[in-house]
């Protein structure tokens, strides 16, 4: 049986909108700081990639004079920010209907277990999916084979025919590719593709991916055909 894996930061959810929505709330406490909002969705990030969360809590400190350490702030950061990744209707919708073929779903996601966990519960994800796979959980990352070969097993499935949805080019596309998995390319923000297998076919959400190229045919003998 083909097992669904489904990266979860900018694949499932869109981590900018719930960075936008954390720092307007930020913002509200602190109405005398013009521009704050746009400050903190600024800073969150360098360059194209995520800043590091101490530095990053580290620069909101010292922006909003708060008396905290980082590393208190650090330990709350996942809940505070995690609180606010919501599924979508659609995705909720196109998993839902593939578990309903029979089809298991398991998120892949490299991150820290905590951070990873808050958001997690925040959007539902115990009602939608079979289940996830958190690389510090399991001490592995993508695009490690090993990770994939994880979540297969975790609702008793090998890799054969099993595909993956992700966002990043390198960790989810070409590792996934490199097991043997079909892969589809999330590419929520126009991004160029930047990965070193061939792009595989792309969509800008998740709902329409797994809609599409998903599991679209279950034939009489039971076996799934991807259509990828
Ligand atoms: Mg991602």
């Amino acid at each position: 049986m083909a097992v669904l894996m489904v990266d979860l930061d900018d694949t499932l959810v869109d981590r900018p909108q719930a960075m936008r929505e954390w720092a307007a709330q930020t913002a509200k406490h602190h109405p005398d700081d013009g521009g704050l909002a746009e400050w903190l969705v600024e800073w969150d990030c360098d360059g194209d990639a995520v800043r590091d969360r101490h530095d990053f809590l580290d620069g909101v400190r010292s922006r909003l004079g708060m008396t905290q350490s980082v590393d208190e702030l650090l330990q709350r950061w996942p809940y505070e920010f995690g609180g606010h990744y919501r599924l979508d209707g659609a995705t909720r919708t196109a998993l839902r209907s593939t578990r309903r073929l029979g089809i298991p779903v398991v998120i892949v996601t490299n991150g820290v277990t905590a951070h990873q966990e808050a958001k997690l519960d925040a959007m539902g994800a115990c009602d939608v999916v079979d289940g996830w796979v958190i690389s510090e959980q399991v001490g592995v990352r993508k695009p490690d084979r090993r990770i994939f070969e994880v979540a297969a097993e975790s609702v008793g499935q090998a890799l054969d025919g099993s595909w993956m949805l992700g966002d990043n080019p390198t960790a989810d596309i070409g590792g996934a590719a490199k097991a043997g998995l079909k892969t589809v390319w999330v590419n929520r923000y126009r991004r160029i593709w930047a990965g070193d297998v061939d792009p595989p076919p792309t969509f800008e959400h998740p709902a329409s991916a797994i809609r599409v190229r998903g599991v679209q045919d279950v034939n009489c003998s039971g076996s799934v055909q991807v259509i990828a």
